[in-house]
């Protein structure tokens, strides 16, 4: 059975991740510092006959028992808040955490993935609007964000320099806002920041207007999408996402209803001056690659991130 190692393995992902990847029989080594994740999130996994745990900062060199099939570089904090409270260790994760995670795949003849992200495309314009892969960005490099921004778009460039120079086999996901159980609900999201406020019948804080867009996708459709783009023949980037765009006020608005909140909606000053505007992706290529869609609604996913998060918050 084929053997993977995933870093960043005890976050919101990579967690979830794990579980894909154990129910298809696999083995898996998660490696991860606590950095944003937590042990909670694996804590089901313990006794788990094929799964493994190493806590480590994957910046800094380390071995993995056995032979490697896949090694997946997730790794890396994810939320804007972070971006402002943990600036170099989101730089280390997308530089020397990426070589570490290249080395270790070369060392084992292993198929690298990368987590790459919407944000290399920046703040697009609306000629690029919905984002494709051959959009090159509009990016800030000294920003709050362009710790995050640049880091991941100098991981994208570290993969392709290791594909084209050691002919390593790598595969790069650029994945949009997704979200459901197991993010830390302190962790700053919208989706996470609106559904603690709203069942904590806390004002909702909207930033600035509320009419930037995002595209949110389901945790376990964009899980689906990785596996099949891991093992699938594109080298070249993928976008994961959904392309259903809704306003931040109207997310806003959607969980009110379904917590049946009396939360009032206030508006906030946004703390970051580089965020994009409007963000969609264009996943016809992984339509047509991957024969991937996603297929959980909006609400239906909403529903259950309110149920966990109830569950977290013990309300
Ligand atoms: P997360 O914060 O829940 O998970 C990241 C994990 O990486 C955490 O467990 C953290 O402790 C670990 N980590 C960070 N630095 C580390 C280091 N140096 N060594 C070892 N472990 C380290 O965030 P997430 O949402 O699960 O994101 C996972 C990946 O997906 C990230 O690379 C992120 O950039 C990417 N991504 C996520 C989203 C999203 O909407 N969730 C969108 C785009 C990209
Ligand atoms: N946002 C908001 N209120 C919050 C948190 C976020 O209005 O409490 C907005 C934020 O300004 C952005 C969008 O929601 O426009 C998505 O933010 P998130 O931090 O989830 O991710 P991003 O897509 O910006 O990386």
């Amino acid at each position: 059975m084929p053997h993977v190692l995933v870093s960043g393995g005890a976050g919101f992902l990579g967690s979830n991740l794990c579980d894909r990847l154990l129910e298809e029989g696999w083995e898996v080594t998660a490696a991860d510092n606590l950095l944003t994740g937590r042990l909670k999130n694996i804590e089901h996994l313990r006794d788990h006959e094929r799964f493994r745990f190493i806590e480590h900062d994957v910046t800094q060199p380390f071995e993995v028992n056995g032979s490697l099939d896949y090694v997946m570089h997730l790794a890396s904090p994810a939320s804007p808040p972070d971006f402002t409270t943990l600036p170099l260790e989101t730089l280390r994760a997308g530089s020397y955490g990426t070589h570490c995670m290249l080395e270790m795949a070369r060392a084992h003849g292993a198929r690298f993935f990368l987590a790459s992200t919407s944000e290399i495309y920046g703040d697009p314009p609306p000629e690029h609007h919905p984002q494709s892969e051959g959009y090159r960005g509009h990016v800030s490099c000294t920003g709050v964000r362009s710790v995050y921004d640049e880091a991941k778009r100098y991981a994208e460039a570290a993969t392709m320099a290791c594909h084209r120079t050691w002919g390593l086999d790598t595969r790069i996901v650029r994945i949009f806002n997704t979200y459901g159980p197991r993010m830390r609900p302190d962790d700053g999201r919208v989706v996470t920041n609106f559904i603690c406020q709203a069942l904590r019948g806390e004002p909702l804080t909207l930033y600035g207007d509320g009419s930037q867009t995002r595209s949110f996708c389901y945790v376990s459709d964009l899980i689906e999408g990785f596996v099949r783009l891991l093992l699938s023949n594109e080298t070249e980037p993928v976008n994961l996402g959904t392309d259903e765009e809704f306003s931040v006020r109207h997310v806003a608005e959607r969980i009110i209803a379904l917590t049946g909140s009396s939360s009032e909606i206030v508006t906030a000053p946004n703390p970051f001056d580089d965020e994009p505007r409007q963000r969609k992706p264009d996943i016809s290529k992984a339509k047509r690659v991957l024969g991937w869609e996603p297929h959980i609604e909006f609400e239906d996913g909403l529903r259950r991130t309110i149920a966990y998060l109830k569950n977290e918050l013990e309300l």
